[in-house]
């Protein structure tokens, strides 16, 4: 039986629980659709030891209930996933959020009824659901990337995924272990399990920079503080460039002399988030010269932290200007390899042959390994959009029109797409900022939506080709302005073969984007056709 709802939400997320309330205080009927057993979105999914997010607890957390941020109190300067996850559980009680969601269910496609306006969501218990509207709160980060390396299947050892980890604890101890991959998730993982493992070997192509995250329990005065001025400091980061209001002073880099200069990053790396850097001055992330001064302090910093400096200029990122790839906070990364059981193994010098029954084979010599632990990261933005069926106007399958590149207005709906609202989706901050400012934006900015419509009896909403063409134009061009424009990354599809070389988040800043979303609003909704 097909059930009819106003306004189906898919992921049970941070997105898609602010959604889905949200879409209930308007008095609308909402089904949401999870294909975990618990809410929490990344943070269910995600829980391989060593996990801890890389923004600061007391910002990456919902600000939109004065009495909720008041009441929770964070124990760490950088959340466990652990307690992360229990956030998301403790919001879910505490707003009955879990009755709007049916659970264990995955969606495996939706198909828009060009003469109804309406959404029919298919799921893999055989339902359908109809819906005027249908808010995708999916994530950026949800689609691992298929591991991609000759033989992995013929591995006889023990096999394990970051983004699928057992639920039970994994014993390392005694056992020789291979890590593939060195972006925020190789290097968390490579650092917990350095500590338990016979031998563990770190299979790195492209090293990332990482920072020490100078991790701490946060005490009592601090949290008083933070909680004092809450809901000032939030609508001030709201409106910044990144969506955390870093600090920065208000002149090129080499206004100051390389002593200041030298200063300021030092003062950066032991106080401040390592996101920072991006704003440390004003050219940093546009000329070249400028963000080379970064990658050098850091790469001194990588000298002091290993004693071999031969391992330590391998770790050394030197194929993309800083910030173009994802910093990483780190708890002793760089050190374990002064430990005699950690090997880093540099596939830029001896490139993967393939894996084995017994272990990996890289151009130089074979390794024998009991676990291979897969970091490889995600097929990030359209992984998920595409991996269901989305069928729009006339048939068309949304993989099929994203296939020369991912396209939306506003990071929050495609031409052809009627209905269907993204939440960060392509060239909308997302990952790009604290994603918990960029993901509350945009669910308000659907709500008043989605309020304004059903009050003034809009039935469709579509965003215009020339609205949608104008606003990807404008984000490639902010692309080739930045530091971006010689770089490859997840960023811009580049880690999945086949995968086109578009901007993916939007580059413009947090603040930017928010002012922009809310002048469409004001002007009507400029840039999408209504109608009843
Ligand atoms: P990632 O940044 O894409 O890193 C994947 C790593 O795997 C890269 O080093 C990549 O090397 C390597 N790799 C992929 N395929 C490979 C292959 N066939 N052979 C050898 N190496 C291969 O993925 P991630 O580490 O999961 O992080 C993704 C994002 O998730 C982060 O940037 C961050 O936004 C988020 N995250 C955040 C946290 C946190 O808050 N602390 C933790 C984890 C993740 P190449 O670059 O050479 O392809």
């Amino acid at each position: 039986m097909t059930k009819h709802v106003d306004v189906a939400v898919v992921g049970a997320g941070f997105a898609g629980m602010l959604a889905a309330h949200n879409m209930r205080k308007l008095g609308l009927t909402v089904q949401g659709i999870e294909k975990g057993s618990e809410v929490g979105g990344t943070w269910y999914w995600n829980r391989y030891p060593g996990l801890r997010c890389d923004v600061e607890s007391v910002e990456y957390s919902y600000s939109w209930d004065e009495e909720l941020q008041q009441d929770w109190t964070w124990s760490e300067r950088y959340s466990a996933q652990p307690e992360i996850l229990e956030y998301a559980k403790h919001v879910a009680d505490r707003f009955k959020i879990r009755e709007l969601f049916q659970f264990n269910t995955a969606v495996t496609g939706a198909t828009f009824d060009n003469a109804a306006n309406t959404w029919t969501v298919t799921t893999d218990k055989g339902e359908a659901i109809t819906a005027r509207w249908v808010v995708m709160a999916t994530g950026a980060l949800s689609t691992p990337k298929p591991v991609d390396i000759k033989g992995h299947e013929s591995f006889a050892g023990q096999s394990l995924f970051s983004t699928d980890w057992p639920s039970t604890p994994v014993d390392f101890s005694g056992k020789r272990v291979a890590v593939v991959g060195t972006g925020s998730t190789g290097i968390q993982l490579a650092t917990e399990i350095a500590k338990t493992a016979k031998e563990l070997f770190v299979l790195q192509r492209t090293p990332s920079w990482s920072v020490p995250a100078n991790n701490k329990p946060l005490t009592a005065e601090y949290v008083a503080s933070v909680k004092a001025n809450y809901a000032a400091e939030r609508e001030r980061k709201r409106h910044s460039m990144d969506g955390l209001g870093l600090p920065g002073p208000e002149k090129a880099a080499f206004e100051a002399t390389d002593e200041e200069r030298e200063a300021y990053y030092q003062y950066i790396y032991e106080n401040l988030s390592p996101f920072t850097f991006f704003g440390s001055y004003l050219d940093v992330l546009v000329d070249d010269a400028a963000n080379q001064t970064i990658s050098d302090f850091l790469g001194r910093k990588v000298h002091e932290r290993v004693n071999d400096p031969a391992i330590a200029d391998k770790l050394i990122p030197k194929s993309y200007p800083f910030g173009t790839r994802r910093t990483c906070i780190d708890s002793g990364y760089y050190e374990i390899y002064n430990q005699p059981n950690v090997h880093l193994v540099d596939l830029l010098e001896s490139p993967m042959k393939q894996i084995t029954p017994t272990g990996f084979e890289t151009e130089a010599q074979a390794y024998e390994v009991d676990v291979i632990v897969y970091a490889t990261g995600y097929d990030a933005f359209t992984g998920i959009l595409n991996n269901v069926d989305l069928v729009g106007i006339d048939g068309a399958n949304l993989r099929d029109v994203w296939k020369q590149g991912a396209k939306t207005y506003l990071g929050t709906m495609s031409v052809g797409f009627p209905n269907l609202f993204l939440v960060t989706g392509p060239q909308s901050p997302s990952v790009l900022s604290n994603v918990v400012v960029s993901l509350e934006q945009h669910v308000e900015w659907i709500t008043d939506c989605i309020e304004y419509l059903t009050k003034q009896g809009y039935h469709r909403m579509e965003a215009t080709q020339e609205a949608q063409d104008a606003w990807v134009e404008q984000n490639n061009a902010i692309g080739q302005f930045t530091v971006h424009r010689n770089s490859h990354s997840w960023y811009m599809g580049d880690n999945v073969a086949g995968k086109p070389h578009v901007v993916l988040p939007a580059l413009m800043g947090v603040g930017p984007f928010r002012a922009a979303c809310s002048e469409v609003a004001a002007d009507g909704y400029r840039g999408f056709a209504l109608a009843s």
